[in-house]
């Protein structure tokens, strides 16, 4: 606290990311992270872009990777907003599109940085409870009478929860909310559910979040976009414009786009991952947790016998470091992280000590 603090810094809470530890030999299961490095393709780009070119800026517009990027999707450039990591693209989001009377809807359980970005633009939150089965319920996100939401954000599958909400349903909400934004944050999307960017063309009102943090494995490097009608992108870029020309470097530039550029490398990882997960589905629940559904590279567990916080710290003991919310409704769960089968082994064998 300090007398020079501008007024609004008095009133952040801000968000606190899953723990970095500099130990080597910990099994690291806490934060999302890809088990297996980025594409070798990527890595040769980023080494190639360390030249003397450092010396001049990059593309303010980054137009290169917004054009591989609109290929991908099958979206025009003008479609695409890049930024340092997609919270920084979620970020600019709150400011130029989300702060509308109504406040802004989200689940009780989501991602915790929503609140974060709230308080420090000045938006009203509205959280909406998940269902008893931790689903969302689209009907929840409809108007009541004069009773609506000035925007709308979840992540898709949702985390921690790990939970998909099928398109329909996502569909359901963006339709049956013309008059506001309905922004899906869908870092985990690739990893089993239904992305909404197909379905751009058909609502002006509908954004979409993706990282290159999770699925490929270059959470490093920070690189994040949205993908939405023209429109919308326009005031992302005023917002951007307004605060850096520069978020993305030349090596994280040139590392996206050849990540982007090598597709069965990606499929593979993402591949890799999601048997990974089922098998850590199953050996759990032969374990007595319960799992839920999960759709993301992560899964969020809870044993009917012993406290998430219990398992956690014990796991911790064992060089295991898992992630445990506080929260109320979800104090009892763990969300794991899917590592590589031999880092699964290692954590079911501690648990089965544990237990
Ligand atoms: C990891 C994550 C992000 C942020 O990803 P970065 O691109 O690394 O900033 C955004 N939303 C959700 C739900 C996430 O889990």
């Amino acid at each position: 606290m300090s007398q020079f603090w501008s007024p609004v810094v008095h009133s952040l809470t801000p968000y606190v990311p899953g723990e970095q530890p500099q130990l080597d030999n910990l099994i690291k299961l806490n934060t999302n992270e890809h088990p297996w490095g980025p594409s070798p393709k990527a890595l040769q780009a980023i080494h190639d872009a360390a030249n003397d070119n450092l010396r001049l800026y990059p593309d303010p517009n980054a137009d290169a990777l917004k054009q591989v990027l609109a290929a991908h999707h099958g979206v025009q450039p003008s479609e695409v907003f890049v930024g340092n990591g997609s919270d920084e693209v979620l970020a600019h989001a709150f400011m130029a599109l989300l702060n509308h009377p109504g406040g802004l809807w989200f689940p009780d359980i989501s991602y915790s940085f929503y609140p974060v970005y709230c308080q420090l633009y000045g938006i009203t939150p509205r959280t909406v409870p998940l269902r008893d089965d931790f689903s969302i319920g689209a009907d929840d996100y409809l108007p009541n009478g004069s009773d609506r939401a000035g925007a709308i954000i979840f992540p898709n599958p949702n985390a921690p929860t790990g939970r998909p909400l099928p398109l329909s349903e996502v569909e359901r909400i963006v339709s049956g909310n013309p008059q506001a934004v309905v922004l899906i944050d869908e870092a985990y999307v690739d990893f089993g559910a239904e992305s909404a960017v197909k379905r751009i063309a058909q609502y002006p009102n509908l954004l979409v979040a993706h990282t290159f943090s999770k699925s490929r494995s270059l959470a490093g490097l920070r690189v994040g976009y949205a993908i939405g009608q023209a429109p919308l992108i326009e005031a992302l870029e005023r917002v951007k414009n307004s605060f850096n020309s520069y978020p993305l470097d030349r090596l994280a530039l040139a590392g996206a786009i050849a990540s982007v550029q090598d597709q069965a490398y990606f499929e593979e990882g993402c591949a890799k991952v999601i048997a990974a997960r089922e098998t850590l589905i199953t050996e759990l629940k032969a374990l007595g947790f319960n799992v839920l559904p999960s759709a993301a590279n992560f899964i969020f567990v809870q044993h009917p016998a012993h406290a998430g916080a219990e398992l956690t710290a014990k796991l911790r003991e064992r060089a295991i470091i898992v992630r445990h919310f506080k929260q109320e409704r979800i104090r009892n769960f763990m969300r794991i992280t899917v590592g590589t089968p031999a880092q699964c082994q290692a954590l079911v064998q501690a648990l089965k000590q544990i237990l």
